[in-house]
């Protein structure tokens, strides 16, 4: 077993790590011996093979609390309010990585037709939630991810998002009052499970075999739609609430199609264009609990967990390297990039003065704890000892 100071170390070596992008424990190693750590740490840091052993076996419930915690303080000082009168949080799935030649226990594995024959293609993907809370004033918004869970083999995404809100309503019974999803969740086992959990959903709605696909498919041409805007686009809204030709479902549902035109400067032409898009969602929400702009908020919402959370921290933090491939290891280094993310947000939104923000991006404040480790590496003391 090792000991509990150097899981304290290894993780709060992490989260430097996410917070700096410095993308690999290679790179942690490059940075080993920068004078920060003695302030950080309170010691030296360990082995990046020690922080690397220490995820391998990690309790990452121990993990998921340290994300609660942090929700519970930015909860108790009133930084999460409520959009509206709901709290709102958005689920969806992500693939991290895939190898045709390494592999462990919690890999998914699928097989690739390509010109040589066929080849088994391993991967890994999670289903993670966010919390989307409101914005007071001009400071950002804060968008907390509260947890995430591995797909097991044999399984689908839906079943791991439900072990997923299983374990979350437990934590976090009041977080969120509605749950946003893409079509792939427009089933009545999820619908049910939520309801039965006194939680409403919003799910895009795209299977055009369903019944009640097909139930207001038939109305569209024949009912006049609400013009409205959203985001600066003219829409066109169509509204059809208390919806029972899904009785699988326990509640009447609701449909609202948004049919938006928006202009579009083509760079090579110099020409503008009209473009249209069309999004239909399948709802528990009542037209009271939700006016239909606000649903048409919501349908649209759901892309921030991919605009602001995948994409970003894929792309920006490299939460996606595998850093070691082992499952506890995959699940806990990716909640301290949770943790991490959740922590850098609060800190900007909250902590600095709107002047200070004012004008910097994120890239800034990155180079700022960057400047930390590479500023004084440490490397002199090299020779010398
Ligand atoms: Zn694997």
């Amino acid at each position: 077993m090792l000991p509990r100071i150097s899981t304290a170390v290894a993780i709060k070596a992490v989260l430097v790590l996410f917070w700096s992008r410095l993308g690999s424990l290679n790179a942690l190693e490059g940075v080993a011996r920068a004078r920060f750590w003695s302030r950080w740490l309170k010691g030296p840091l360990c082995s990046v093979d020690t922080v690397s052993d220490i995820h391998a076996v990690v309790d990452v419930e121990a993990l998921r609390e340290g994300i609660h915690y942090v929700y519970q303080r930015l909860k108790r000082n009133k930084a999460l309010p409520d959009v509206a009168g709901l709290a709102v949080a958005v689920l969806d799935g992500h693939e991290s990585h895939s190898s045709y030649l390494r592999h462990c226990a919690g890999c998914l594995q699928r097989t690739i037709h390509t010109p040589r024959g066929d080849r088994i293609q391993y991967y890994h993907r999670h289903v993670a939630l966010m919390l989307l809370a409101g914005t007071p004033g001009s400071r950002p918004p804060i968008r907390l991810l509260l947890d995430h869970e591995p797909q097991r083999p044999g399984e689908d995404e839906v079943t791991a998002a439900m072990r997923l809100l299983q374990r979350v309503l437990v934590r976090y019974p009041r977080a969120f009052d509605v749950v946003l999803a893409d079509g792939l969740y427009a089933t009545a086992p999820f619908f049910n499970f939520l309801l039965d959990r006194r939680k409403q959903v919003l799910a895009v709605l795209k299977d055009e075999r369903r019944n009640i696909y097909q139930d207001v498919a038939g109305l569209f041409d024949r009912v006049v739609p609400c013009a409205g805007e959203h985001r600066g686009r003219q829409c066109r809204w169509w509204d059809f609430p208390e919806l029972v030709s899904w009785p699988q479902v326990k509640v009447p549902l609701r449909v609202i199609r948004s049919q938006e035109t928006y202009t579009v400067r083509r760079q090579l032409t110099h020409q503008s264009t009209q473009e249209t898009s069309d999004w239909i969602w399948v709802t528990s929400l009542s037209t009271s609990q939700a006016t239909t702009e606000r649903a048409v908020c919501l349908g649209h919402q759901r892309w921030d967990v991919e605009n602001h959370g995948f994409n970003e921290l894929v792309n920006d933090w490299g939460a996606d390297h595998v850093f070691r491939h082992d499952p506890n290891a995959i699940e806990a280094f990716l909640l301290v990039a949770f943790l991490a993310y959740n922590l850098f947000h609060a800190f900007l939104a909250l902590n600095l003065k709107p002047q200070i923000r004012r004008g910097k991006p994120q890239i800034f404040w990155v180079r700022l704890v960057s400047a930390e480790l590479y500023s004084d590496p440490g490397i002199g003391g090299l020779d010398s000892s």
